[in-house]
């Protein structure tokens, strides 16, 4: 579903993003861990159009999309629940989930099945649909930026550190969503420094390091590699 071909990402000197390969098959949930600042989430922002790719090509369901606007790329299947939330903070959840749709252009009944469908998965915006997301918990303006990006209907969700700055018990609930949508049969690309919990539900994973990959392996694999549990597990 997803190719990335010796993709580089620049920032003026800095290269964050140094030829990287990997790829994505339907179905598969892929994570990607590393350390703060290895190049995570400038990886994910290249894929979905938000960061320009400076050499190599992304290609998503066979067709280049390195020259595409980042709006284009939401109609293909892409859609990005970036780090930090994100969500609009002066705009009410519903407002917010009607913004994940906008690129799509729905008509207004297809529109509120789609509100209808999250409000089902994420009882709790349902039921604060009417706040203003600024005044939500950590927690849920995590599930309100995750239901912001299925509102496109992705065939490809990437989540940018979904854990992040989250209480443990969140944390579990987030990782119980991540499942549910991984058995709905939806492809998902994660990025997490929760490397324990991200690899235990993925079904392979890379490591990328200074904008490199240097490990690759079924999820199982990197979680029993003896470097990288060194390095990214907390046990040796
Ligand atoms: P974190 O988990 O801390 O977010 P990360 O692995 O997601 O880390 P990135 O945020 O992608 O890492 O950053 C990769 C490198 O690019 C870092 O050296 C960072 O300082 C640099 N970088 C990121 N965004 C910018 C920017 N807008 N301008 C300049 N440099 C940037």
């Amino acid at each position: 579903m997803l190719k990335l071909d010796a993709v580089h990402v620049s920032y003026g000197a800095i290269q964050a993003i140094r030829g990287v390969s990997i790829q994505v098959t339907q179905g598969e949930v892929v994570s990607i861990i590393g350390a703060n600042g290895a190049g995570k989430s400038t990886l994910l922002k290249a894929i979905v159009g938000l960061e320009p790719v400076a050499a190599g090509d992304v290609v998503f369901n066979g067709e280049s999309v390195s020259g595409q606007a980042a709006h284009l790329r939401v109609k293909l299947g892409l859609a990005l629940s970036p780090e930090g939330r994100r969500v609009f903070p002066d705009q009410t959840v519903r407002e917010n989930l009607v913004m994940g749709a906008y690129a799509c252009g729905l008509k207004p009944p297809q529109l509120a099945e789609r509100l209808e469908r999250e409000f089902q998965r994420f009882v709790r915006l349902r039921e604060r649909q009417n706040q203003l997301a600024g005044t939500l918990s950590g927690g849920e303006q995590q599930m309100l930026a995750i239901a912001r990006a299925l509102m496109s209907d992705p065939k490809l969700l990437l989540l940018d550190e979904p854990s992040l700055g989250l209480a443990p018990l969140i944390i579990a609930d987030i990782f119980r969503i991540i499942r549910a949508l991984r058995d709905s049969g939806l492809t998902i690309l994660l990025v997490e420094q929760m490397a324990n919990q991200a690899l235990a539900v993925s079904d392979r994973a890379y490591v990328l390091e200074t904008g490199r990959i240097t490990v690759e392996g079924s999820g199982k694999e990197l979680a029993s590699n003896p470097s990288v549990k060194a390095a990214y597990l907390g046990t040796h």
